[in-house]
């Protein structure tokens, strides 16, 4: 990709560094009862971790959440000072990796703990650590009866520094879900049986959720990403992706002919296809097929035939002025990623997690 120059790509994805800084300090501003974490999981939501996290750490975001270890180990390098927490646990063998590089586990049941401990014990020191509770989302985390555990016997803790006690909320964006405050209570009454520790509990929309959910460390991801922390509601949040692509070809079609694989659209009318070189390998989702659109000066082109791995086809029929070589947006003003995710029937996430690593990709400096 490095030969290409943008004005020669096919499909330009534009990441903008200081509308995520602005993102944090929003986020922190909203949740003054203590710092506010960067979760850079999924290569930061897909937009480039090893970008990402040294922007935040020079505005001053000073903890750090990916989900696995190799996450954490490719910015450790890049933010020495930082506390980088790996949220998916501790995978047995890689203790001492974690000791030698200064990366706490978020660790979420007793067998986990008992890997750290073991490690704090060879190592003949006291290692840092987050207890993960779990309080209704039952993926990870210690459950009620391995809290009950630790609370009878406090050796199982032995050498262990707990940085911080957690939970996840599990409906958070979905503000009157009674789930939020059951969750919160029950993490209230776990939390208050372990040794006390600083507590972590909103991800970005419990971040919107209001003092009763503030905590000693907000956790979020999506929302310094652009996603809507509250999706009833205007998004108090600045985009941060566009997405563009080059009309490679244009074709005139006469009535009844076919477009795509298996020929799941047909032009009712003389018609003019525009072809983008971005298809499900990009990520680009195939549930598109024949409903999805591009935004061109404003107006929809209607995507039509199957969204293919390399390219996707627009219905340019009421756009005679456009030609090769224009740009259409695929994600931006006048399409975000909102629009994006529900005519894909997924949510805001899943799109941006998915953005490949084929787009020629511009980084707006922070
Ligand atoms: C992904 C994740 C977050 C961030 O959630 P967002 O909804 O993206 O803000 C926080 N905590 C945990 C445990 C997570 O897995």
């Amino acid at each position: 990709m490095s030969a290409v120059e943008a004005e020669t790509a096919a499909a330009i994805l534009t990441i903008d560094l200081p509308a995520i800084v602005a993102n944090w300090r929003t986020l922190s501003a909203r949740h003054p009862a203590g710092p506010v974490a960067g979760v850079v999981k999924a290569d930061a939501y897909g937009l480039g971790a090893t970008l990402v996290a040294p922007a935040l750490h020079e505005a001053g975001c000073r903890h750090f959440f990916t989900a696995h270890l190799e996450e954490a180990l490719a910015i450790r390098p890049l933010l020495p000072d930082a506390v980088l927490g790996v949220l998916n646990g501790l995978i047995a063998g890689t203790e001492a990796i974690h000791r030698v590089q200064s990366i706490i586990p978020v660790l979420g049941s007793l067998p986990e703990i008992a890997l750290w401990r073991a490690e704090a014990a060879r190592a003949g020191a006291s290692l840092p650590a987050i207890l993960h509770i779990d309080t209704g989302m039952s993926r990870l985390g210690l459950t009620e009866a391995e809290v009950a555990a630790l609370a009878a016997d406090p050796a199982l803790l032995a050498g262990i520094t707990l940085r911080y006690v957690m939970t996840h909320l599990v409906s958070a964006e979905s503000a009157d879900d009674p789930l939020n405050e059951h969750q919160r209570a029950r993490f209230a009454a776990l939390a208050a049986r372990l040794p006390p520790a600083p507590r972590s509990i909103a991800n970005s929309s419990g971040i919107f959720l209001g003092p009763r959910f503030a905590s000693d460390l907000a956790r979020p991801g999506a929302a310094l990403y652009g996603i809507n922390p509250v999706p009833d509601q205007p998004n108090p949040m600045r985009p941060v992706v566009r997405l563009t692509a080059r009309v490679l070809s244009l074709r005139a079609l006469e009535p009844g002919e076919s477009v795509g694989y298996n020929a799941t659209w047909r032009a009712a009318r003389g018609s003019r296809i525009a072809t983008i070189a971005v298809g499900y390998a990009d990520g680009w989702p195939r549930r598109l097929s024949n409903r999805g659109a591009a935004i061109f000066d404003g107006r929809r082109l209607p995507l039509v035939g199957r969204v293919s791995m390399d390219l996707t086809t627009y219905d340019a029929t009421d756009h005679p002025g456009l030609r090769p070589g224009d740009w259409l947006e695929l994600i931006g003003p006048a399409q975000p990623l909102a629009a994006v995710a529900e005519a894909a029937e997924t949510n805001e996430y899943e799109i941006l997690t998915a953005l490949g690593p084929r787009y020629h990709r511009v980084v707006v400096a922070a």
